[in-house]
């Protein structure tokens, strides 16, 4: 099954102009975004922003995230949630960057191509190519199409990967079929839609723009 390119941008096209005008995230360093992408699992934005920013007022440097106590981390990033899994991720991966790159800085990361990246960041403890997705296109400005749960979702109800299609095989297959240019853009509308209106429970189909596009919808 590969969907196809024309009904990608049809149905970014249409989220579009209900969701209204794109809008960048902010520009983290790659360390920063990385880190950020880990905190950012199984909570809201808001909490995630919570905990990053009591992160980084706690512990000014990176370095000083590393040498912590675990439990000072966890109780920093508390607000994220799942706080005693992610203080040790956290720890691994920086201990892992420092190990390799001799300093806390991914800003090298910049001259290396997408698959480099990847394979840099997949290698890191606990990293998968989700949040390496998201440090490529949010970070570095790379064209990624980060597979999360709600992309994940909703890519297979519209039918461009089968229903027990892992998110993993969605980011191989789907992933290089959107279009360059809307892999950012496409990646933010249908987070918002699967929020909003494609949502796990009880998706809305009756009031959703995407209906006469969608199997699952139409099927309904
Ligand atoms: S029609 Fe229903 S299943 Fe399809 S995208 Fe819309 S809400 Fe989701």
């Amino acid at each position: 099954m590969q969907p196809d390119p024309r009904r990608i941008r049809a149905v970014a096209r249409r989220l579009r102009h209900e969701q209204g005008p794109f809008r960048a995230k902010p520009r983290l360093s790659p360390l920063d975004e990385l880190i950020v992408t880990v905190l950012s699992q199984h909570t809201s934005d808001a909490n995630t922003d919570r905990a990053f920013a009591r992160l980084k007022q706690r512990f000014p440097s990176w370095e000083e995230v590393l040498h912590a106590p675990t439990e000072e981390v966890a109780d920093a990033i508390r607000p994220g949630g799942l706080a005693a899994q992610k203080a040790p991720r956290i720890q691994r991966i920086l201990a892992a960057i420092e190990n390799r790159e001799g300093v806390l800085d991914l800003a090298r990361l910049d001259e290396l191509e997408d698959a480099e990246v990847e394979d840099y960041l997949t290698s890191l403890p606990g990293v998968g190519p989700k949040t390496a997705a998201c440090v490529l296109v949010f970070s570095l400005g790379r064209a990624a199409f980060p597979v999360d749960t709600h992309v994940h979702r909703l890519v297979r109800r519209l039918g461009w990967a089968p229903e027990g299609a892992t998110a993993e095989q969605v980011h191989r297959v789907v992933g290089p079929r959107v279009p360059a240019d809307i892999r950012y853009d496409l990646h933010m509308a249908l987070i918002t839609h699967g929020r909003q209106v494609c949502r796990a429970q009880q998706p809305r189909c009756g009031g959703c723009v995407l209906v006469d596009l969608c199997p699952t919808g139409s099927g309904r």
